[in-house]
């Protein structure tokens, strides 16, 4: 299993102060005080994104800062408070305190948000020290510091490579074919159906997962029969592969089909990178028979095919580490 992990420094914005002020009228020589408060920092939270499905964007930034709040002013106003910010993370995942370790929060959930670092308060200004001692105070206070932290993410994809196709498509067969070992499935709270997960090994000492995803159904992205569940599985792969059986009447037609189902369940999913496969080219003499346009075709009895696919795929997922 690929982790992605990244690590980023966050900080919330600071409260803007208070400030001292008098009120300033032509005929009133003594105005009260009118310094209005600061305004509150800004928040910073992580959000599910479901359109991401790495961390790699980190790698480009990995210092995040909400707006301050701004001072306040005289007249009594108060300053503006800082913008929010949210951090885009991809579904699956954990938030770790870097230093420590300590385990912050698991984001799974389309639009789940998590409060990571809290804005300062704004400092109040010298109006509100007012009593009816002490007309015209002269304290105010500065605003609190935003909240500051360094995390660590870590994200766990299922598989990186997730087999799509309708049932007996073949993907049982291939992943039993292909996978040398069985790994544990990640410590996921997974109350659907279990993916079966093989680990493939592609170059020397090097090896890919790939999640057999229980047969997709028509009409499984509006939630018929189980398909709605498998699909959420789906969203956890880096690579597609969509497998389509030889002698099906009319691959081009089920292509469309499953892919529907895709975009139904997560426009986005149609954004990954996927692959075409035929399967159980043993059962058709030759690939020129059809028109249909495929990137592999193979046999998961007789080996055909098998190397070309493997090869492929790992250099699919090279790419897209880098
Ligand atoms: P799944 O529903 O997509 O997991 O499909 P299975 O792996 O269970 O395969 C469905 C049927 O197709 C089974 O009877 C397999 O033995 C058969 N099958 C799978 N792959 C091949 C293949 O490459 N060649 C042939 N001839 N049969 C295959
Ligand atoms: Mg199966």
């Amino acid at each position: 299993m690929l982790i992605d992990q990244a690590r980023i420094y966050i900080k919330a914005g600071d409260g803007g102060s208070g400030i001292l002020s008098f009120r300033r009228e032509k005929y009133v020589p003594k105005g009260g005080p009118d310094g209005g408060n600061g305004g509150k920092g800004g928040d910073v939270y992580f959000k599910v994104d479901p359109s991401l499905n790495t961390l790699l964007h980190f790698r480009y930034r990995q210092h995040f800062k909400a707006q301050a709040g701004r001072h306040g002013q005289g007249a009594n106003k108060t300053g503006k408070s800082g913008e929010d910010l949210y951090i885009p993370v991809p579904p699956g995942t954990i938030v770790k305190e870097a230093e420590s370790g300590k385990f912050l929060a698991d984001l799974v959930e389309e639009g789940q948000s998590y409060l990571i670092a809290r804005g300062g308060r704004g400092g109040r200004g010298n109006a509100a020290f007012a009593t009816p001692t002490n007309r015209a105070p002269r304290h105010f206070e500065h605003g609190q510091p935003g909240e500051e932290i360094q995390v660590e993410l870590e994200l766990k994809l299922l598989a990186d490579v997730g087999l799509v196709g309708l049932p007996n498509a073949g993907k049982s067969t291939l992943l039993a074919r292909l996978s040398n070992a069985r790994p544990k499935i990640a410590d996921y709270p997974f109350t659907t159906l279990e993916p079966h997960l093989g680990i493939v090994s592609a170059a020397e000492y090097s090896a890919f997962v790939m999640a057999d995803l229980p047969g997709l159904i028509e009409g499984a992205s509006q939630g018929r029969g189980l398909g709605h569940r498998f699909l959420k599985h789906i969203e956890r792969t880096r690579i597609i592969l969509l497998m389509i059986d030889s002698i099906q009447p009319d691959p081009e037609g089920t292509v469309k089909a499953l892919e529907k189902e895709l975009e139904q369940f997560n426009p986005n999913l149609l954004e990954r990178p996927r692959f075409i496969a035929m399967s159980k080219s043993d059962l058709t003499p030759s690939a020129e028979v059809t028109k249909f346009r495929f990137d592999y075709r193979f046999s998961a009895v007789t080996g055909q095919g098998l190397k070309e696919l493997i090869n492929g795929l790992w250099t699919a997922l090279q790419d897209l580490s880098t």
